[in-house]
């Protein structure tokens, strides 16, 4: 068999990182009437590049067929994405002084839950964004949105155009395009010559660090340290400046970029979460040898408690039908045996099933009927959230749980 190659460097893949095996599309959600149909699924396997480190999806077949899902997420229904979207915004228009004759643009601005504050701030800004549903609520906003996919042809149009930006924002987009180095070109081409970007995306170091093998799923193609992202930035002709490291989706980065040439210092920052990432090893085979042992680990572990649940007799409920919902339980093979439902608060998927393991959704008001001893909370990441809101359950004696990075009972 001829080795995958790398999508930034195209040195050959022969280093698996974590092979999930098989599964559906992560936002594939079933209608009950799906059921007697065929179900996709695909290999989920990572490798990681010895050259350039990048952790990436193998591939497999077409990028695009996996966003033909009826189901689209809308960032503004989390008020805690909203909240933090919102601080971004205030911090970012002063650190550079952004202002009426500024120009901002966004790369998958989704529902516009982002530029919203640039247009209360009067900063002009200009949203991409292929999903048609949520960029109409955009535009809704009084926020115009291209419905492209970004990459560095529309980047070349918009320069062209004279649409270069002082600000070129992404929020959880960089890990999930499949020509990395095409985006980062794209990126360059509609940047002002002392224009800054900024990006977001889970670590990958934090990633290891607490086993959060669940937060991979096809449409993530890729799994960052900033190693691997200096090096994909100085290819094409940009550098990173600046990093924040945030709580967001377990541990998030925000990098700064600028062009190789652009005037904007390196903070003290940007050098020590290098140093962080060099002195881990994330260089070297090593630091990525023995990830899927961890996974396993975890994986064994949800399933001991569910069969000890189930042969106690004892009920378990699950709670969040999110993407890390679906690559837990699709790989451990979990099915309604073992949990017969998950409850979620969007009413778009209440009342379909989860992908592969065909696990129903149902809203969250069906935990106050049927009490279960035990709720399985899947996005470990809002798990406090989640039990604030479910007090009342726990004051009546129902347990939570949480899979990741081991299972915990509370
Ligand atoms: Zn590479």
């Amino acid at each position: 068999m001829t080795l995958p190659a790398c999508r930034h460097c195209n040195a050959p893949l022969p280093q698996v990182f974590l092979d999930l095996g098989h599964a559906p599309p992560s936002n594939a959600y079933l209608s009950p009437d799906r059921l007697n149909a065929p179900e996709m699924t695909f290999p989920l396997r990572l490798r990681v590049c010895e050259s350039c480190w990048l952790v990436q999806t193998e591939d497999f077949a077409r990028a695009d067929s996996l966003f033909d899902a009826e189901y689209a997420y809308f960032s503004s229904t989390s008020k805690g994405w909203l909240d933090h979207a919102a601080r971004y915004a205030q911090g970012v228009i002063a650190r550079l002084g952004l202002d009426g004759t500024s120009h901002v643009i966004e790369v998958a601005s989704n529902d516009g839950y982002l530029l919203r504050n640039f247009v209360a701030a009067g900063v002009p800004c200009l949203g991409v964004e292929p999903t048609a549903s949520t960029a109409a609520a955009a535009e809704a906003l009084g926020i115009p949105v291209l419905r492209e996919f970004f990459g560095e042809s529309l980047g070349r149009r918009l320069a062209d155009e004279g649409r270069q930006a002082d600000l070129i924002a992404g929020n959880n987009v960089y890990a999930h395009v499949p020509d990395i180095n095409d985006f980062t070109r794209g990126l360059a081409a509609a940047l002002k010559p002392e224009g800054v970007i900024t990006l977001e995306f889970p670590h990958l170091m934090r990633l290891v660090e607490f086993c959060q093998f669940d937060t991979v799923y096809h449409e993530h193609f890729s799994y960052l340290s900033l190693l691997t992202v200096s090096r994909i930035f100085a290819q094409a002709g940009l550098r990173v400046f600046d990093v924040e490291e945030l709580p967001t989706h377990g541990g998030s980065l925000r990098v700064y970029g600028c062009h190789a040439g652009a005037g904007h210092a390196e903070t003290p920052d940007a050098r020590a979460v290098l140093a962080e990432e060099r002195r881990r090893g994330m260089e070297g085979a090593a630091f990525y040898a023995g990830f899927q042992a961890r996974a396993d680990a975890v994986k064994d572990g949800l399933l001991r408690f569910l069969l000890d649940a189930k042969r106690d007799g004892r009920s378990v409920a699950g709670y969040g039908a999110a993407a890390k919902g679906n690559t837990l339980l699709n790989y451990a093979g979990v099915r309604p045996d073992l949990l017969p439902y998950i409850c979620d608060a969007a009413r778009s998927k209440q009342g379909k099933l989860m992908p592969g393991s065909h696990i129903p959704i149902l809203p969250p008001e069906t935990l106050e009927d049927r009490r279960p001893d035990y709720v399985l909370i899947l996005p470990w990441n809002i798990a406090d959230e989640v039990k604030r809101q479910l007090a009342g359950l726990a004051a009546q004696g129902t347990r939570f749980v949480t899979a990741v990075p081991e299972v915990r009972v509370e």
